[in-house]
């Protein structure tokens, strides 16, 4: 057991940041006194929720993957008991004019997808042994090479450049590595292949779904952490990061927008963008840290809800649109997450349009996104029934963008903070990395295992559980 207490203090109240402080609070051998800063005025982060007109919604689509480790699905359950639901997946994509079940299955696309399409693919995949070997150098070689250009140009380039805002040719191979679970036709035919009559294990096209949205995994967190004795602070910034001698001391905050406070700590765990955790500690302007930080960039997402006079819009629970004539990336029904059975008389779809700070989307208002909108569900055969209204929400930094040349300015990033005894970066965010929720808590998992009984922060092993983290690949 620790002798003196031991101060922690975390950034964001998201899933990662809860995670870790419902699971530090456990650890009675620490001595812990715990506090979180969340800027925000309850806490999710991206995996939040809000309730209107009596539905649950999400910022976007989110569901837990049945993927999600055993240990931290038992978390999960734990914490929410008999409201943690395990749904059926029932989604589609929208492809060349048709819409193919999704996650896609052998029989529905051999049905429904163009024979131009199917043949392509064909060739494709005997041309692959006269395609270049060379190792890659963007996201477009890189799945070139696997793929061959019928998916690449039909699917994923126009998506690549829908959601991040650049050419597959700028973004960055690793790109293709963390965000393309199959990067080949062989491992899209094996991915398929589990939706097969006999094939099927209890896990295929199924999901695991809070009655209270998504974000209610984050609120019975927070209220455990605070009934373990934790403290969080919403509506507060951190605005500072104070170190002496390379040893975090203090973090500076900003309450409600205007009052100021100091918390001394012992550790600092940053879940917010390393971005501004790099800001936060001062480097200097013109300092090398600070440039690597000032060239990374997120993207950034409007989610634009439609309010319709019926029960049920759609039978379907998320709808993908990689092409880029369609300004959403996906449209996802709420009530069909939980399967609510009221109101009876109302329900709300999200559409999720990826963009820039400053640029069209980001800064219209709900009368023009309510036009792009609609007129974009139109094209795609799928109009607003009983339309009733439209209104908005706007998240910054929900994709890190991984441009080439990106990862040299991130290691100057890494081997700085490094320096800074006591501060650990983890989270989505904080680790500038394209993850699952059940990734950004395995992170926190992880971190607290870092921690000796004495109190003492093993680094070493903290590194090496980096390592791992590099390898997650995204499941959507
Ligand atoms: C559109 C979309 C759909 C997704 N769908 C899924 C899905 O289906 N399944 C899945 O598993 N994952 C999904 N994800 C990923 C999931 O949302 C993230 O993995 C998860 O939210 C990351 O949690 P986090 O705690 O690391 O970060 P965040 O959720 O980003 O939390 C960080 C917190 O830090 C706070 N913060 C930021 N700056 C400051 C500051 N200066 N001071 C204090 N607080 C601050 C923020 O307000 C936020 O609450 C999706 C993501 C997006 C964008």
């Amino acid at each position: 057991m620790a002798s003196k207490k031991t101060t922690i203090v975390i950034l964001g109240a998201g899933p990662a940041g809860l995670m870790l402080a419902f699971k530090l609070l456990q650890r009675k051998d620490l001595n812990l006194v715990l506090t979180i800063i969340e800027k925000q005025h309850s806490p999710g982060g991206i995996a939040a929720s809000f309730k209107e007109e009596g539905i649950w919604l999400d910022y976007g689509s989110h569901r837990l993957h049945p993927s999600t480790p055993e240990h931290i699905l038992h978390d999960i359950r734990n914490v929410l008991g008999p409201s943690l639901l395990k749904r059926v997946r029932n989604g589609r994509i929208r492809l060349q004019e048709r819409y193919l079940k999704f996650p896609l299955k052998p029989i529905d696309c051999l049905r429904h997808l163009p024979m131009s399409f199917i043949f392509g693919i064909f060739f494709d995949l005997l041309r692959k042994p006269f395609r270049s070997t060379k190792p890659a150098a963007s996201f477009a070689d890189q799945l070139l090479q696997g793929l061959g250009p019928t998916v690449c140009n039909t699917f994923y380039f126009p998506y690549a450049q829908k959601l991040w805002g650049y050419s597959p040719e700028q973004i960055d191979v690793e790109q293709a590595r963390k965000r393309v679970s199959a990067g080949t036709i062989l491992k899209i035919l094996k991915k398929m292949s589990a939706f097969l009559p006999g094939m099927k294990t209890q896990n295929s096209g199924v999901f695991y779904y809070p009655e209270e949205g998504i974000g209610q995994i984050s609120k019975e967190l927070a209220e455990r952490v605070q009934q373990q004795g934790g403290q969080i602070f919403y509506d507060t910034e951190a605005s500072g990061i104070t170190i002496k001698e390379g040893v975090i001391t203090s973090v500076s905050v900003i309450k409600q927008g205007e009052e100021h406070d100091k918390l001394s700590a012992d550790f600092v765990f940053s879940t917010i963008p390393v971005t501004r955790t790099v800001t936060l500690l001062s480097p200097g302007e013109n300092s090398p840290v600070q440039t690597a930080a000032s060239s990374l960039t997120y993207r950034n997402m409007v989610f634009v809800y439609i309010v319709m006079d019926c029960e049920q819009w759609q039978p379907i629970d998320a709808h993908y649109f990689p092409e880029e004539e369609y300004v959403f990336s996906r449209i996802s029904e709420g009530k069909n997450y939980n399967g609510a059975s009221t109101p009876k008389d109302k329900t709300i779809i999200c559409c999720e349009i990826p963009c820039q700070s400053g640029d069209k989307i980001w800064v219209a208002d709900d009368e023009q996104l309510k036009h792009i909108v609609l007129e974009d569900m139109e094209k795609a055969a799928i109009p607003a029934r009983n339309f009733v209204r439209v209104f908005s929400k706007r998240q910054a930094n929900v994709y890190p963008v991984y441009t080439i040349g990106y990862p040299s300015k991130l290691k100057i990033i890494e081997h700085y903070l490094a320096q800074m005894r006591g501060l650990i970066s983890l989270g989505r965010q904080g680790f500038f990395t394209h993850d699952n929720i059940h990734h950004t808590m395995m992170m926190a998992d992880r971190a607290v295992q870092c921690f000796a009984e004495t109190g003492q922060w093993n680094a070493a092993k903290w590194d090496a559980f980096c390592d791992e983290f590099s390898s997650y690949v995204v499941e959507d």
